[in-house]
């Protein structure tokens, strides 16, 4: 999956999710990427949210609708991406440590983050003044 979610200079939001779907899915699996709220959610009002990872693990907490509402909440955007990793790991519990799984964030001030479950999940941010890839930080190390 790539997610892409951007603030315009007039301040509006937007986001796109695509997918590379699963390995040997199942005929007529939906992934998380086309659903709202799953693998993608923007309110202009607040902020918007994207994931990346096994897409069943995003829609059973309405993942990227997540992230947003902690945002609304007054959550800044990585705080945001790892409460809904902490309810996948939890979800996932002595499994949780091999699960693929990480969303990305960004808010109306143009503050942005990401979190993972596992580490090297890259992110890549691009602004007036900066241009650059990194890493998300991860619940497991
Ligand atoms: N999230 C996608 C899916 O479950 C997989 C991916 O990360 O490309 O369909």
């Amino acid at each position: 999956t790539i997610g892409m979610i951007a603030l315009d200079a007039k301040g509006n939001l937007c986001g796109a999710c695509t997918t590379s779907g699963m390995a040997f899915k199942m005929d007529g699996r939906v992934g998380d990427s086309p659903i709202i709220g799953a693998g993608l959610f923007v309110d202009n009002e607040v902020g918007a949210a994207s994931a990346t990872g096994v897409g069943e693990e995003m829609v059973k907490i309405c993942g990227s609708h997540t992230v947003v509402e902690m945002m609304r909440h007054g959550a800044s955007p990585e705080a945001a991406c790892k409460e809904a990793i902490r309810r996948i790991v939890k979800n996932n519990g002595v499994n949780a440590k091999n699960v693929q799984a990480c969303f990305i964030a960004i808010n109306k001030k143009g503050e942005y983050g990401g979190y993972s479950v596992m580490k090297n999940f890259s992110m890549a941010i691009r602004n007036n003044s900066i241009e650059k890839s990194m890493n998300t930080k991860s619940w497991f190390s």
